[in-house]
């Protein structure tokens, strides 16, 4: 990803919080519309339930009421009973507006009917009882009671009688009809009620599920947004982590890649940068110190490091090589006729020539002075002759400055050759043995090579 830690950080906070807010959004909102449902659903059949239990109601009052204004013959009773009726009315036309089930419309019809004829005979009672004298209505109210009570009724007119009987066994049996009806009504209202109730209740269970799964994959969320972030920081960490130990290690050839455009991916940039100028420095110091600034060539140090590998891979091959120690002749007299600094490019001069003479594989550096010295791997005495005699020839025919003033005409070199391991297995010995040879070809006239055998010879006969 190619943003910062700021931003990764910033981004992650953003997608988490934006999670939350949906979630309690969505919890809220779930909330919110559950309890709307809940007050409408209870707030309709509430209603419902009591207009059926107000027409129950009313109509028991309005009976009774009916039967205590027989009882007493108080007026006042009958304008409470007409309250009452009207209010019985009134339920039933409320609980058709409210546009009810099919069974509860079958019911107030029934209800309906009941009342209309129950009012009728209640009239007619009414009616009957209005016109007769205090002595009939006693007559009436003792019929009623002995009704009530199951008992023969005493004299009362025939009329009367019938009407009466009639009101109070059929009344009897519509007034339970009634009540009946409206109690099925009221029972019908509750059962909606409850199911309305199991509805709401469904669907707050089916929220809760719901919550809880957004909940648990708001929590993934975080939680993947949270691992997303530490991989994409800790990766690049651990690499630059994992480099700066091997750079500590001493591995200044570590080289990291550089991952993402953030605060990290441009540690690491400039980490690569850091240990490529270490390695660079380190290179040209490493080269510094194993080469002659004068010539170019390997210094003394570093021929002595491979003089000694030379030695072992020779032992270890069986096989041999051969040394070689040169010499520039009357090079003090050089420098006397032609100044030190000439004699310096002639140093150098006569590096290049032996150097460009040599095979890629042998080896030269400057001993020190005007002296150099040559390895020659696999290379035997017969070999390393020819080659001795190359390096005198190609620096005696090369032109230098100034070579007409030497002693010889030219400038030239002299060689010391010593053959490993048939001269000395040993450095030391073998350097010894070559420079011996070396001090022998001067004394025998300078510009020739002589091999340590020829010089060892020549001791033994002096
Ligand atoms: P020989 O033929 O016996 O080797 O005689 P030579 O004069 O070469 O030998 P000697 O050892 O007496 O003198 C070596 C001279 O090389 C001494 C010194 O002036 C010169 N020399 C050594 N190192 C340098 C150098 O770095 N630059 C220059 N210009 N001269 C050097
Ligand atoms: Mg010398
Ligand atoms: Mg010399």
């Amino acid at each position: 990803m190619r943003l910062s830690i700021k931003a990764k950080i910033f981004l992650a906070s953003a997608i988490t919080l934006f999670m939350m807010v949906g979630l309690i959004g969505f919890v809220l909102n779930a909330q919110n519309t559950l309890a709307e449902l809940m007050n409408a659903m209870i707030q309709k059949n509430m209603a419902a339930m009591r207009v059926a239990e107000q027409i129950k109601y009313n109509f028991v009052l309005y009976d009774n009421l009916l039967f205590r204004y027989l009882f007493t013959n108080d007026k006042t009773l009958l304008v409470e009973r007409e309250r009452a009726r009207e209010k019985v009315h009134g339920a039933v036309r409320l609980m058709r507006n409210t546009a009810p089930g099919s069974t509860e419309k079958e019911l107030l019809g029934e209800i309906e009917e009941e009342i209309a004829r129950y009012d009728q005979d209640v009239a007619r009672l009414l009616d009957t009882y209005s016109f007769s004298t205090d002595e009939q209505k006693k007559g009436v109210v003792q019929l009623i009671k002995a009704i009530e009570a199951g008992e023969a009724p005493p004299s009362v007119r025939q009329t009367q009688k019938q009407t009466l009987a009639l009101l109070s066994a059929e009344g009897r049996a519509r007034l339970t009809r009634i009540y009946s009806q409206s109690e099925k009504l009221v029972d019908i209202s509750r059962a909606k009620l409850e199911e309305a109730q199991g509805r709401v209740q469904a669907s707050v269970d089916e929220t809760e599920r719901t919550a809880v799964f957004a909940g648990a994959a708001a929590a993934l969320g975080a939680l993947a947004v949270a691992v997303l972030l530490a991989v994409s920081l800790l990766t690049p960490l651990k690499n630059l982590l994992a480099g700066v130990k091997k750079v500590t290690a001493g591995r200044l050839d570590t080289e990291l890649p550089v991952e993402g455009a953030d605060e990290i991916g441009g540690l690491t940039r400039e980490f690569n940068t850091m240990t490529r100028h270490l390695r660079e420095k380190q290179e040209r110091l490493l080269t510094e110190t194993i080469t002659d600034s004068l010539t170019g060539l390997h210094n003394f140090r570093y021929f002595q490091v491979q003089l000694k590998e030379e030695i072992s891979r020779a032992a270890r091959y069986k096989s041999g090589f051969a040394l070689l120690i040169v010499d520039i002749d009357h090079f003090k007299h050089y420098n006397d006729t032609n100044g030190h600094q000439m004699g310096n490019e002639i140093l150098k001069q006569v590096a290049a020539t032996l150097k460009d003479t040599l095979r890629p594989e042998d080896f030269i550096a400057r001993y020190g002075g005007e002296e150099f010295v040559v390895l020659l791997p696999e290379t035997g005495r017969n070999n390393a002759a020819v080659a001795a005699q190359r390096l005198r020839e190609a620096v005696e025919q090369a032109e230098f400055a100034g070579g007409q003033t030497q002693p010889l005409g030219r400038v030239t070199i002299s060689l010391g050759g010593a053959v490993y391991p048939s001269d000395a297995a040993a450095a030391a010995r073998l350097v010894e043995k070559a420079d011996r040879a070396l001090y022998a070809a001067k004394k025998a006239g300078r510009n020739r090579a002589v091999w340590a055998d020829e010089a060892s010879a020549a001791d033994a006969k002096a």
